[in-house]
C-alpha cells in the first residue's frame, strides 16, 4: 500500500491525518470497488481560504482545533492536494439512482461531491466528502460546484442540527473561493467537508436493482449490514432486517424532524440515507410562523414536500428502497412459496412505519407540552393546538419555548405565548384546557419548564439569521458565521445574551426566497 505523499506547506498532523484517510481499512465503502465508484482528483479551486470550522466535528475526527491555522489546511479540504495523489487512492464519486418528486430519475450519483477516504478515531468510523468539489462521470448537466451561500447553509444546519439531538451528517468546515460560478447571477465557489458514518442513499440500492445487478446490490447491503447493523445477520432475512432498520431509523427521524418545524424541502430518494441521517441540505427550512402547508422549496409547485407531507413521502420513499432490496428478500422460504411471501414480509415491514411514528411523535408532542405521559385526549389537545397555531401563523420556536412559562394555577404566565396569537380569544380558549390537563400533572411549574426547555429550542436556525451571516461571509467577514454556529451549539440554553437570535424573525425576513439552486 503506497500513502499520499507529503504536500509542501501541509503540516505533519495533516500529513499524518491525510495518509489515514487514504488507508482504506477492512469494510471501508471505497472497498466495494469499481463497480460503485469511479475515482478522480478534485477540481482545483483558485486560491482557497477557510470560511467555517466545526471544532465539534474536528474533535469527532482526532483533529485538534490548531489545524484550522495550518496553511495547508485549505489546500487539503479544497481537493487542491488530492491531484498529487497516486491514481488508487484518488477520491472517488458514486454511483446512485433515485425517484425525483415521485418520478423514476434513473442514474444520478455523486455529481459535484467526492470521498476521500474513512477515519477511526476514538472506536468510531467516519467517511469524509468535499462537496462542491467539481464534476464527476456522474455530473450530467452541472458543473460540479457549490456556491458559498448554499455551502454555510449546509455547514450551519449539520452542525444545528447535530446540537438538537437530530442524527445528520455533519460538516467539519467550509473553504471558499472567489472563483466565479454561475446560478441565477454570477456568485462564488464553496467546498464542504461533509462527515458521516457513510453516505450510503436509498437511491444507492436502487441503482443496482433497476440495472438488475443482483450480485453488486447484495454486496452493498451486505457492506451496510456488516458496517452498521451486524445483528441483522442473526435474523431469518437479514436483507429483510436491514429494510426494517431503515423504517425504525427513518420514522424516528421524521418524529425529530416535525417536532422542530424542519422542512428538508427535497425528499428525493437519492436524498434518503440508509442510516436515517438527515443528508443532502438543500432549501430546507426551519417554520417561523406556523403553516401545516409549509414549502420550502420554490420549485416543488404541488407541495409535495410540505411540512405536513413530509412523514407519508418518507415512508412512500422505504417502499422504493423495499422494492430495491426485494430481489435479495426470502432466501429462508421455498421456492414454491418465495414470491408470495417476499411481498408479505415487505409490506409487513413496512407497515411498522406507521406503529413507529405515530405513537413517538405523540409521545414527543406531550414531551413538548410538558406531560410526564401521554394521556386520553392529548392528542386532540395537541393537534388543537397546530390548528391555532396554523390560523395565526404563530411562531413555531416560540410557541413551544414559551408554553414553559405557562402556569398550571393561573394565566399569570401566558403572555409571552399568548402575545404570539393574533386571535387571543381563540388562545385563551385552548390554554384553559391545557391548564385543566396540567393540573393533572404532578410535577410543579418550575420543574415542568425545566423539562421543557430540554426539548424545546430556543434557538433554530432560522433562515434570516442564516441570510444575514451569508451576506456578510460574501464580504468576507466570517465572524457571523462563527457566532452563529457557536449560539447554535446549545439550543436549548437560555444564553441571554443572545436573545436577538431567538426573536421574530424581521420584517425584510418574509421577502427571502431560498433559491433552490446551489
Ligand atoms: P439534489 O437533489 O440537489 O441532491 O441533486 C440531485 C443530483 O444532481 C445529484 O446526483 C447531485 O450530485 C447532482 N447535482 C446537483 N447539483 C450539481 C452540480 N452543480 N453539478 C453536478 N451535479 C449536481
Ligand atoms: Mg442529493
Amino acid at each position: 500500500m503506497s500513502f499520499s505523499p507529503s504536500i509542501a506547506g501541509l503540516s505533519e498532523a495533516l500529513t499524518d491525518f491525510s495518509n489515514a484517510l487514504v488507508a482504506a481499512p477492512a469494510s471501508a465503502f471505497v472497498r466495494l470497488g469499481s463497480t460503485f465508484l469511479t475515482r478522480l482528483p478534485a477540481a482545483p479551486l483558485s486560491a482557497p481560504y477557510l470560511v467555517g470550522f466545526s471544532t465539534d466535528t474536528a474533535a469527532l475526527l482526532g483533529l485538534q482545533p490548531e489545524v484550522q491555522n495550518d496553511p495547508g489546511f485549505a489546500e487539503l479540504f479544497s481537493g487542491n492536494v488530492t491531484r498529487e495523489w497516486p491514481a488508487d487512492l484518488l477520491p472517488y464519486a458514486s454511483v446512485y439512482s433515485g425517484h425525483q418528486f415521485g418520478v423514476w430519475a434513473g442514474q444520478l450519483g455523486d455529481g459535484r461531491a467526492l470521498g476521500l477516504g474513512e477515519i477511526d478515531h476514538d472506536g468510531q468510523r467516519f467517511e469524509l466528502q468535499l462537496k462542491g468539489s467539481g464534476r464527476t462521470p456522474y455530473s450530467r448537466m452541472g458543473d460540479g460546484r457549490a456556491v458559498l451561500r448554499s455551502s454555510i447553509r449546509e455547514f450551519l444546519c449539520s452542525e444545528a442540527m447535530h446540537h438538537l439531538g437530530i442524527p445528520t451528517t455533519r460538516a467539519l468546515c467550509v473553504i471558499g473561493s472567489d472563483q466565479p460560478v454561475r446560478r441565477e447571477t454570477i456568485e462564488t465557489a464553496a467546498v464542504v467537508t461533509r462527515v458521516a458514518p457513510s453516505f450510503v442513499r436509498f437511491g444507492h440500492f436502487e441503482h443496482f436493482y433497476s440495472n438488475d445487478r443482483i450480485d453488486a446490490l447484495r454486496a452493498l447491503a451486505d457492506h451496510v449490514i456488516e458496517r452498521f447493523y451486524p445483528h441483522c445477520r442473526e435474523a431469518d432475512d437479514p436483507y429483510l432486517a436491514l429494510l426494517n432498520e431503515a423504517v425504525i431509523s427513518t420514522a424516528d427521524l421524521l418524529v425529530d424532524w416535525q417536532a422542530v418545524g424542519f422542512c428538508h424541502g427535497v425528499m428525493n430518494t437519492d436524498n434518503m440515507s440508509i442510516l436515517g441521517l438527515t443528508i443532502d441540505y438543500g432549501p430546507f427550512g426551519f417554520m417561523d410562523g406556523f403553516d401545516a402547508g409549509y414549502i420550502c422549496n420554490h420549485s416543488d409547485s404541488q407541495g409535495r414536500y410540505a411540512y405536513r407531507m413530509q412523514p407519508q413521502i418518507a415512508y412512500w420513499n422505504l417502499f422504493c428502497l423495499a422494492q430495491g432490496l426485494l430481489p435479495l428478500f426470502g432466501a429462508q422460504h421455498d421456492d414454491s412459496v418465495r414470491s408470495d411471501r417476499v411481498i408479505e414480509d415487505a409490506q409487513r415491514v413496512l407497515a411498522g412505519f406507521k406503529d413507529r411514528f405515530s405513537p413517538a411523535l405523540e409521545r414527543r408532542m406531550c414531551a413538548k407540552l410538558g406531560f410526564e405521559s401521554t394521556r386520553e385526549g392529548d392528542d386532540a389537545l395537541v393537534n388543537r393546538l397546530f390548528e391555532v397555531m396554523h390560523a395565526n401563523r404563530a411562531d413555531f420556536t416560540l410557541t413551544f419555548r414559551n408554553l414553559a412559562r405557562v402556569s398550571k394555577h393561573d394565566a399569570s404566565g401566558d403572555a409571552p405565548v399568548r402575545d404570539l396569537f393574533l386571535d387571543r380569544a381563540a388562545f385563551d380558549a385552548w390554554a384553559n384546557d391545557y391548564r385543566v390537563r396540567l393540573s393533572e400533572e404532578a410535577r410543579d411549574d418550575a420543574a415542568r419548564a425545566i423539562a421543557m426547555n430540554r426539548v424545546n429550542p430556543k434557538f433554530v436556525l432560522r433562515n434570516h439569521l442564516a441570510e444575514t451571516a451569508i451576506r456578510r461571509a460574501k464580504e468576507k467577514d466570517f465572524s457571523e458565521v462563527e457566532r452563529l454556529a457557536a449560539v447554535l451549539r446549545h439550543p436549548f440554553d437560555e444564553q441571554p445574551e443572545h436573545a436577538a437570535y431567538a426573536g421574530l424573525p424581521p420584517d425584510w425576513a418574509s421577502s427571502l426566497e431560498v433559491s433552490c439552486s446551489s
